[in-house]
């Protein structure tokens, strides 16, 4: 079992989308969850909205509902966390609650890059919303303008991309996720990858720690 986490644009979803097939993990990321959720149109996918426009943590009672869920229906398969934890009190409820059902938490790998990179790839991401790909309009474009190369439907952009609430986003990380590095250090699983460069590049630097750390592909 793996998690990856890093400041938002760092590139963690599509890394976790190649990292599941690759290794035929089951991907859990809370934030396509809670995008899902607002999809659906409910009552608490409205409340959950508001959060995310705002670029702050959605409540963690809210985060364990959505994570003791997916435990228990895929308690037995091998899983990447893909920014889950976020804070301190995410990472410690969800040790407790792998040690009662007796999993273990193999590596906690950090993706880290600049500042100014960051934004870069934020204001640029697009992505289809059927299939959920990502793209980059500058580093990873469709082959035509604005649509899905699978899908060909218009790319969209997260309401949550435009400057202030990036700015918000990346504050958060470093107020409330960041502290999470001194904490998987001192469970001596931590580990931090440089995400600059290719998604190949950055993909190896990541399977090289999951061959090193988790023995079953
Ligand atoms: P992401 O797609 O991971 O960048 O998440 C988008 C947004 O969803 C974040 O800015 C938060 O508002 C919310 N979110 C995602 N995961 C969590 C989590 N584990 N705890 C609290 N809020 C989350």
């Amino acid at each position: 079992m793996a998690l990856l986490f890093g400041p938002p644009g760092v590139g963690k979803g599509t890394q976790a989308d190649i990292i599941t097939q690759k290794y035929s993990f089951i991907k859990c990321s809370t934030g396509d969850m809670l995008r899902d959720e607002i999809a659906k149109k409910t009552e608490s996918g409205a409340k959950v909205e508001q959060y995310l426009k705002q670029g702050v943590l959605v409540p963690d009672d809210h985060i364990f509902t959505i994570i003791e869920d997916f435990l228990k229906k895929n308690k037995n398969r091998d899983l990447l966390f893909d920014g889950f934890p976020r804070n301190y009190n995410q990472a410690t409820v969800f040790g407790n609650l792998l040690h009662a059902l007796d999993l273990k938490l193999q590596v906690a790998i950090e993706m880290h890059l600049s500042k100014d990179t960051i934004v870069m790839r934020l204001a640029h991401r697009r992505y289809c919303t059927k299939c959920g790909r990502i793209y980059n309009l500058k580093t990873n474009p469709p082959v035509h303008n604005d649509i899905c190369d699978k899908c060909h439907l218009p790319l969209e952009q997260r309401t949550d991309d435009n400057e202030e609430v990036i700015r918000k986003r990346l504050k958060v990380y470093e107020t409330e996720t960041r502290p999470l590095v001194d904490y998987y250090r001192s469970k001596g699983i931590y580990h931090q990858v440089d995400a600059q460069g290719t998604q190949t590049e950055v993909l190896e630097r990541i399977a090289r720690i999951i061959d090193d750390h988790i023995a079953e592909k």
